[in-house]
């Protein structure tokens, strides 16, 4: 689609997904502010859009609040919040007043613009669910008082102030409900099982796996993620929450084992204790999504993970700091 008209602020946006999104955004011809307080974001991100006069970076963080705008938003995207349970969980407290106090700031710039709002939830809204594979209708189960839950619960609270503001009509909105997603600019130092397995692999380091190795998880590329995020963004229709992930379910042995394969690596197995509240299984029924955008992913797991090894491949060489684990 053709975004000339479209002027869009992307809070996260030097983050993994949120710098995929600036580069469609961009390369459809669309003026892109990215706010990022550079938590987990990084400059290499969106460095190559630097000097691009339809781009422009503001370091901030969304909890304080925001500037005046010189600008009329007519797109308002938020990824901004830490994703990989080591980080947010650093500074829980830091990680609530995102989502719920950024939230409502970013929330609030979409009113004064008259522009659309994109929240990136999370499946993590599912808990450790019941309901397998997950539909959009399901209330989730999550222990409120765990470490996990200023995320989950943040989330939670950030979907309901989003919907709030659509019932009242102050704005238009949309939620994904995003399942893992990885590929490259997924930083080495993450904290998730795809950049930690991948790195471990790459430097013959042992593979940590979590527990036994049974619980599971669906990976999406992030090609794909962005892809519905957009198509999302631009839909019509009653705001609802979306499913936007992979229903290729696999379980973390399977996964390591794939990536042992894939590098080549003669990285030993060892099992590290399972974190509180780690969720057992996680798959995403894409059926919303698939009728309201017609969107499916369509990057298999072997090509996603061939393209996310180059990628943190790279990072290597370029001396890049790997993955604490
Ligand atoms: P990421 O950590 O790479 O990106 C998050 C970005 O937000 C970073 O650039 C970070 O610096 C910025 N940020 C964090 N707190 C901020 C604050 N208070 N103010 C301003 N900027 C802040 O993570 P990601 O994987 O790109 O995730 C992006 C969004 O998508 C997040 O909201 C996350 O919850 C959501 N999500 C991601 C996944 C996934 O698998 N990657 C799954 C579900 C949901
Ligand atoms: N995990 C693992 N080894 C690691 C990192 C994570 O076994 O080095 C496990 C983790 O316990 C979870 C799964 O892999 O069961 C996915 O973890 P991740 O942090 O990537 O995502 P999330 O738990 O948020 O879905």
């Amino acid at each position: 689609m053709k975004r000339g008209a479209q002027v869009a602020l992307v809070a996260g946006g030097a983050g993994f997904i949120g710098s995929h999104i600036c580069d469609r955004l961009i390369d459809a011809g669309a003026y892109v502010v990215c706010l990022d307080n550079f938590l987990t974001g990084r400059l290499e991100n969106i460095a190559h859009l630097e000097g691009n006069h339809r781009f422009s970076l503001i370091e901030h963080d969304v909890v304080d609040p925001l500037p005046r705008w010189a600008m009329r938003f007519t797109h308002v995207f938020n990824f901004a919040c830490a994703a990989s349970p080591p980080h947010y969980q650093a500074d829980p407290e830091h990680t609530l007043l995102t989502n719920v106090v950024g939230t409502r700031n970013l929330l609030q710039v979409a009113e004064q613009c008259g522009a659309r709002f994109l929240l990136a939830s999370t499946s993590e809204v599912y808990g450790d669910a019941e309901q397998h594979p997950q539909r959009e209708d399901y209330r989730g189960a999550i222990n409120c008082t765990g470490p996990r839950a200023c995320y989950d619960e943040g989330k939670r609270a950030a979907e309901a102030l989003t919907f709030d503001f659509v019932r009242a009509g102050r704005c238009e909105a949309r939620v994904a409900r995003i399942f893992n997603t990885y590929g490259p600019r997924i930083s080495p130092d993450d904290g998730r099982v795809i950049s930690n397995v991948i790195c471990q692999a790459l430097e013959g380091r042992d593979i940590t796996i979590y527990g036994d190795g049974s619980q599971t998880r669906s990976f999406c590329f992030v090609d794909d993620t962005v892809e519905g995020l957009l198509r999302l963004m631009d839909s019509t229709g009653p705001a609802a929450p979306v499913n936007l992930g992979n229903p290729e379910e696999v379980s973390v042995q399977a996964l390591a084992e794939r990536i042992l394969a894939l590098t080549g690596s003669n990285s030993r197995i060892v099992g590290r204790p399972l974190p509180e509240d780690d969720p057992r299984r996680r798959r995403p029924d894409i059926g919303r999504a698939r009728q309201l955008l017609d969107w499916q992913p369509t990057v298999t797991l072997d090509t996603g993970l061939t393209a996310t090894i180059a990628w943190l491949e790279s990072q290597v060489a370029s001396g890049v700091l790997l993955a604490a684990e």
